[in-house]
């Protein structure tokens, strides 16, 4: 693991630091790390009693608003969290931290309820059979326009089965395609580099591949606290470890050399007014070389 030192979205260093703690699911699943007490019996003598959990930080980009975990969690560790993920195993452990995980867990079984609406916004700029990529799509559950692709491939970290048409590639296997559409539905949030990430996406698409990006618009990068600073008011970190900001998110397809083709903010999941997500379609600007 890494602590950043950097915006993960333009790479400004100015950045405001609020200290916070990790969820202990998270820390049990990549560290092994439990939260404890610590009490008398310990001995300490310059440590105060009582619970001890996983510090951090949260930083805040002063230039672009970015607001993020200071740890960077290594290949490995992503690994470690993500693997079998939503399984028995993920749901057990997660229960035990959070109870009542496991019964809220049975909804992810379905496709979301959202999906025709992205498939609705991306429906114009698409031929009939497109070949898609879900990049970071677990089981494509929720890949759009897959009962018309003509080619359906993830690429993820997890290792679970994909549903049924779809096709597990590796990054190698996903260069020599041609897609006209890859797909990243919130999965910006989860990674370590957001930066590296969108380059990696970059870096399989072609002049006329588009990119659907999907990422939540968290209430708090929504609204304003007054006097205090977004990242002062986030003290505690789950799985989704970035929190951006419009500009943040701005600066990190620039870096790229994306250019936006069409974007909206869409609420999803009905019953939770307050989720919003960017939705965005990129491509790649004139001055970006080809994948
Ligand atoms: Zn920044």
């Amino acid at each position: 693991m890494k602590i950043a030192k950097r915006c993960g979205c333009c790479d400004g260093g100015a950045l405001a630091r609020t200290p916070a703690v990790l969820a202990p699911f998270i820390a049990s699943r990549v560290f092994d790390w439990e939260p404890t007490e610590i009490t008398a019996d310990w001995g300490l003598r310059d440590i105060r009693q009582g619970n001890a959990y996983t510090v951090c930080n949260t930083l805040e980009c002063v230039d672009c608003g970015f607001v993020f975990l200071d740890m960077r969690f290594d290949d490995e560790e992503m690994a470690a969290l993500y693997k079998g993920y939503r399984d028995a195993g993920y749901c057990a452990l997660r229960d035990r931290f959070e109870p009542g995980y496991a019964a809220r867990n049975n909804t992810f079984g379905a496709q979301a309820e959202y999906i025709p609406k992205v498939e609705a916004f991306l429906a114009p700029y698409m031929p009939a059979a497109p070949r898609i990529l879900d990049f970071g799509g677990d089981t494509g559950m929720n890949t759009p326009l897959q009962g018309r692709a003509a080619a359906f491939h993830i690429h993820d970290i997890s290792d679970v089965a994909p549903v049924k048409g779809a096709t597990r590639v590796s990054y190698e296997e996903a260069r020599a395609q041609a897609y006209d559409l890859i797909v990243s539905i919130q999965v910006l949030e989860h990674v370590a580099d957001p930066r590296a990430h969108i380059r990696e996406i970059a870096g399989l698409m072609k002049p006329e591949t588009l990119l659907y990006l999907e990422l939540p618009f968290e209430e708090m990068m929504r609204t304003d606290g007054g006097n205090m600073s977004r990242g002062s008011r986030k003290r505690h970190w789950h799985e989704h470890i970035n929190f951006f900001s419009e500009k943040a998110l701005h600066r990190l397809l620039a870096d790229s050399s994306l250019e936006i083709v069409a974007s909206q903010l869409m609420p999803i999941y009905a019953a939770a007014r307050h989720s919003i997500v960017f939705s965005v379609i990129a491509r790649k600007g004139d001055g970006a070389k080809s994948g």
